[in-house]
């Protein structure tokens, strides 16, 4: 339930909260925040806090810098104390704020204004999205100077318990506040590789699903530190381990029902699935780019650990991009495994609810589903299947998306230009290295 300003304003003075924190997301993913003490907060709620955007990644030029944010009023939480030190200065309360220009217009390169006109436009087509992501992470030691490691905090695997699983009383300790904070934990586990977590929350609709994901890694990595260790999100930090996903559930309401569900229907589902499905595979090179933002977000894109190498769907097959649980009914969905936690949510739901709505549009039918382990499958039987290859890079993927004249209209001129401009450098940068798996493997014996 959404609380109003005043009474807002009422918890804010009623004595504890002496910080409000405004936050937004600049365009690579990075969550902002202004803090303004107690003198500030009815000027902070009446939305005319001003920053300057020339300085935030992607967002504006140096001649037209001054920025307004308007706070969204359900997104007002108190935040917890984590330490005793932080408790004696006062608490701290956040909202979540859309960027307007000076004028008051929503600003184009605000990436929760991009999700909310994707959300508008499957609206008009009488659509809601809703979406549950499934995050993982890693737990690395820190050195003796506090720097994070690669040393994973323990030998464990897949739903491991205690004592092997040393993530038991911090992945609690992680529930909790995010309890507190009034989330819906569904379930916390060991993951597959060492040092390895999930923690599933609800699923919910798309915008609040962005800022729960931002909400979810904030404290994740504020917990994991007071445990004297480093949560990482990096999509594959130990070559050779599983990689961190971050799955979504995807499915579409209609008229309070599951629109992806049709009793009778092939595979128990609709053609808005199905054409929905349709899009996601037809659009997924060019998603990669926003789904999949990293150099790094490519190294878990290889055969043997759960994550899609090709555009697929299945019903039940884990190396498939696009899976669909069993379960259906009002529960039908596409599970889509592609996602790495280190893509902006807000660019990511919009990209992947444009490239769905593009589908049942234009009626894509997705080619037949992969029931089989598609990282044994040759080349010739993927091309037989129609199965196409995912971007092999950072590189690729940004010209595809460059192609994609669907996901560039949907993230606007905008995004789409500086998102292209950054990601690209960053691709170069990477090329223009030598590593040392090449230094290991070429200079002893070249
Ligand atoms: N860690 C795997 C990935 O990279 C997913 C494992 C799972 O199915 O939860 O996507
Ligand atoms: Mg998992
Ligand atoms: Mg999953």
């Amino acid at each position: 339930m959404s609380m109003t300003k005043s009474e807002i304003l009422a918890r804010l003075t009623s004595g504890d909260v002496r910080f409000l924190r405004l936050q937004f997301t600049d365009i690579l993913g990075f969550v902002k925040n202004v803090e303004v003490p107690a003198s500030q907060f009815e000027k902070a709620l009446a939305g005319e806090i001003m920053f300057d955007g020339s300085s935030i990644e992607g967002f504006t030029r140096i001649e037209e810098s001054d920025m307004l944010l308007k706070p969204d009023f359900s997104t007002f939480l108190v935040l917890p104390t984590f330490s005793e030190v932080e408790g004696q200065r006062g608490r701290v309360a956040r909202v979540i704020c859309d960027v307007a220009l000076p004028g008051g217009e929503p600003f184009e390169g605000d990436p929760r204004f991009v999700l909310r006109r994707q959300i508008e436009r499957a609206k008009q087509a009488g659509f809601e999205m809703f979406a549950g992501p499934e995050p993982e992470f890693f737990l690395f030691e820190r050195d003796a100077a506090g720097r994070p490691t690669t040393i994973t905090n323990d030998h464990a695997g897949y739903f491991d318990l205690a004592p092997i699983d040393r993530g038991e009383r911090l992945r609690r300790e992680i529930t909790n506040v995010l309890v507190g904070l009034g989330f819906e934990i569904e379930a916390a586990h060991h993951e597959v590789a060492p040092g390895q977590h999930e923690i599933d929350f609800r699923y919910t609709d798309a915008l609040r699903t962005a800022d729960n994901i931002c909400t979810f890694k904030f404290v994740v990595k504020r917990v994991a530190l007071e445990y004297g260790l480093h949560a990482s999100f990096m999509p594959k930090p130990v070559g050779r381990l599983a990689g961190s996903g971050m799955h979504v559930h995807l499915s579409l309401f209609k008229d309070g029902r599951n629109a992806f569900y049709e009793e009778g229907g092939e595979h128990g589902l609709s053609d808005v699935a199905m054409r929905f499905i349709g899009g996601l595979l037809e659009h997924a090179p060019g998603l990669c780019a926003i789904t999949n933002p990293l150099v790094n977000s490519y190294k878990r894109l290889v055969p043997g650990f759960e994550a899609p190498t090709t555009a697929a769907w299945s019903t039940s097959n884990r190396s498939a991009m696009i899976r669909v649980p069993a379960k259906r009914g009002v529960s039908t969905r596409a599970e889509l495994r592609l996602p790495d936690p280190a893509c902006n949510p807000y660019l990511a739901l919009a990209a992947m609810l444009a490239a769905g709505l593009h589908g049942i549009e234009e009626q894509t039918e997705p080619p037949p589903p992969i029931q089989r382990n598609i990282y044994k499958m040759t080349v010739r039987e993927r091309r037989a299947h129609r199965i196409r290859n995912l971007p092999a890079n950072l590189g690729e993927a940004v010209e595809e998306l460059e192609k994609d004249e669907v996901l560039r209209a949907a993230l606007g001129e905008h995004v789409v230009d500086h998102f292209i401009a950054a990601k690209r450098a960053e691709w170069n940068a990477y090329s223009a290295e030598v590593h040392p798996w090449e230094v290991e493997r070429y200079l002893g014996e070249v």
